[in-house]
């Protein structure tokens, strides 16, 4: 056995299998030099996904031709003045990826420092390295990346289709766009332009958003909540998308730490929790979040990609992001996203056919964010489906002109003209229709009132003058009973009333009169179901429904006027009530202007 140095091809090489995975670790590590360079413009060309040809050219410092030669040594880095790993301002610091890259491809590097005579140029080959030679080339950097991976083919075989690496590529690309917006960039295949994004004008905030438009889809520009929240040192803002807008996945969702993007589960699960009470656990929210956080609690070395860190005090970064993600999310109040109507109007168009399911219908767009629709799908389709019964029109609840409040500006639900099936209440905005599921809606409100008088004074109850007793089987009595001291603190009071029964005392105040029956034999169902340990208040969102189906707003019942205007006040202010407990919406508002479209009136 013969211990000996490896030489420098090898070693950088070895280096390379983790610094450059894929043809889009390449082109990030380029473009984030480029962004370190201080480049207001990047231009970036991808060929068979980055596999025979990738080019970067910026407009950045430039290097000098003894700094070229350095520049492609292993840990030749300008970015650690001090040697000190603890102050990383730049994205790039271990100067890694020159060598990296060029000891497995033909790489050719050209520059110009500004105001030099003239550009110089250092090629590397599977790195052996050539001397600076005079160049042309008007300012900044252009590095081009031939045949990456030639010189080791175990690598080359693990690459996928073109297609893909190239939008693995684009992906990486437009990460770091996010978190420039001051830099343009443009990513093209030398004929075909795939990504043109202009510098973002205006202070940081309109920048950003302008970029995240151009990146993530208007729809989340037009349905984001801005998130701006200090802790401690520690600065968070950024955008986030309305509940009613989510996807299936978790691919837009976005963290930058200190101006990198970083791939982290602590944003994922603090989105989670902070997303909970509005989202079905299957659907995942929009998310751009930039934080800001002193360079000595974070290490950004753990991994030569770059892509992860580590929190001193993670605690710290979930704590502020779930409650500014709540803080937002509770401002927003009765706010649906505007997909809400624009779907309900694709729906409604006769010419449109209603498109069988929305999720997934945008193919490989991945720009498109999707809201879950069933509910809103079905309430189309009841839309649609001609008159079955002539009865129909006992189910039109009108009220009487005498009835009719004045439209006014501060209700930007509008004031009730109708009811109609006894489920929907119509109403009017100066500038459009509101129409609102009076169950969904219901079940929300009561929802967000138990939440916030369990954090206050509790619920208030209201005793029954009779009390009323209720037979069941010995088992659902036993469930019930078990759980009376937690049902007592969500306003139900119940006793054992000998084997089989139970007598209620008292019932939530906010739910009005009651089918008492009723909700006792949902609430026995739910707890057979859920036997485990789960509390009553872990379960606030499906104890609120099912409380919420029994009291006096449910769907199918009768209301009056007063009643209609009450619950649209009631929504206007209660927090989250655009939505229902499982991010569907609770209302859907089309504008004049989008109606008149519809019948070609404009
Ligand atoms: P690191 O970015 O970690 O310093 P690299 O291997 O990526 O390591 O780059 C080595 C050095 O080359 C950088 O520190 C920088 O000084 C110089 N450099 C690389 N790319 C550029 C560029 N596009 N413009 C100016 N200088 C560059
Ligand atoms: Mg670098």
């Amino acid at each position: 056995m013969t211990i000996r140095l490896l030489p420098s091809t090898t070693v950088n090489r070895i280096a390379a299998g983790e610094v450059v995975e894929r043809p889009a670790s390449a082109i990030k590590e380029l473009v984030e030099n480029s962004i370190d360079a201080g480049a207001k413009r990047i231009d970036v060309i991808i060929r068979d996904g980055g596999r025979t040809f990738i080019s970067v050219t910026d407009d950045g410092c430039g290097m000098s031709p003894e700094e070229l030669t350095l520049a492609v040594e292993r840990h030749a880095t300008s970015k650690l003045p001090d040697d000190d790993l603890e102050n990383i301002h730049t994205l790039g610091f271990r100067g890694e990826a020159l060598p990296s890259i060029g000891s497995v491809s033909r790489m050719s590097i050209t520059s110009r420092v500004h105001d030099a005579d003239s550009a110089w140029l250092v090629a590397i080959e599977g790195g052996e390295k050539s001397e600076p030679s005079p160049a042309a080339l008007s300012q900044g950097t252009t590095i081009e990346v031939r045949d990456l991976f030639y010189a080791t083919p175990a690598r080359l075989k693990f690459l996928k289709t073109p297609k893909t690496e190239n939008s693995h590529a684009l992906d990486a690309i437009k990460r770091l766009a996010m978190a420039h917006p001051d830099i343009a960039f443009t990513v093209g295949d030398g004929s075909r332009t795939m990504l043109k994004l202009p510098q973002a004008q205006g202070d940081m905030l309109s920048a950003r958003l302008d970029r995240l438009d151009a990146i993530m889809g208007n729809e989340f520009a037009a349905n984001a909540l801005a998130i701006d929240a200090e802790r401690e040192g520690l600065h968070l803002s950024g955008h986030i998308g309305l509940p009613t807008l989510s996807r299936g996945n978790a691919a837009l969702q976005f963290l930058f730490v200190n101006g990198r993007p970083v791939k982290d589960k602590l944003l994922f699960g603090a989105a989670r929790g902070a997303y909970r009470d509005f989202l079905a656990h299957d659907r995942h929210p929009l998310l751009a979040l930039f934080l800001d956080i002193p360079t000595e609690s974070l290490d950004v070395n753990v991994h030569p990609a770059k892509t992860e860190v580590r929190f001193q005090d993670a605690g710290l970064v979930r704590g502020l992001i779930v409650s500014a993600l709540r803080h937002a999310l509770a401002e927003a109040g009765h706010r649906a996203s505007t997909t809400v109507s624009n779907q309900a109007l694709g729906a409604l168009r006769p010419e449109t056919a209603v498109p069988q399911s929305y999720q997934g219908n945008y193919g490989s767009n991945q720009n498109r964010p999707v809201m879950p629709s069933a509910g809103l799908q079905e309430t189309a389709r009841e839309f649609h489906a001609p008159l079955s019964n002539l009865d129909t029109a006992l189910s039109v609840n009108a009220l009487a002109e005498d009835q009719i409040q004045e439209v006014s500006d501060d209700w930007p639900l509008g004031v009730a003209r109708a009811q109609l099936h006894e489920t929907y209440i119509v109403a009017q905005t100066d500038n459009g229709i509101v129409i609102v599921d009076q169950h969904a809606a219901h079940e929300r409100l009561v929802y967000e009132e138990m939440k916030k008088a369990l954090a206050e004074d509790g619920i208030k109850r209201q005793g029954l003058l009779i009390p009323e007793v209720i037979e069941m089987d010995e088992g659902a009595a036993d469930r019930i009973v078990a759980r009376s001291d937690e049902l007592a603190e969500l306003g139900l009071v119940i006793e054992a009333f000998g084997p089989g029964a139970i007598v209620v005392r008292e019932t939530p105040a906010m739910l009005g009169e009651i089918d008492i029956h009723g909700l006792i034999n949902d609430l026995a169902d739910d707890l057979a179901e859920n036997e485990e340990a789960l509390s009553l208040k872990e379960r606030l969102a499906d104890v609120s429904a099912t409380m919420a189906c029994h009291g006096s707003v449910r769907a199918g019942r009768r209301l009056n006027g007063d009643e209609m205007n009450a619950l649209l006040r009631q929504m206007e202010v209660t927090p989250h009530s655009g939505q229902c407990n499982h991010g569907r919406p609770t209302y859907v508002e089309l504008k004049l202007a989008d109606i008149e479209k519809l019948f070609g009136r404009r």
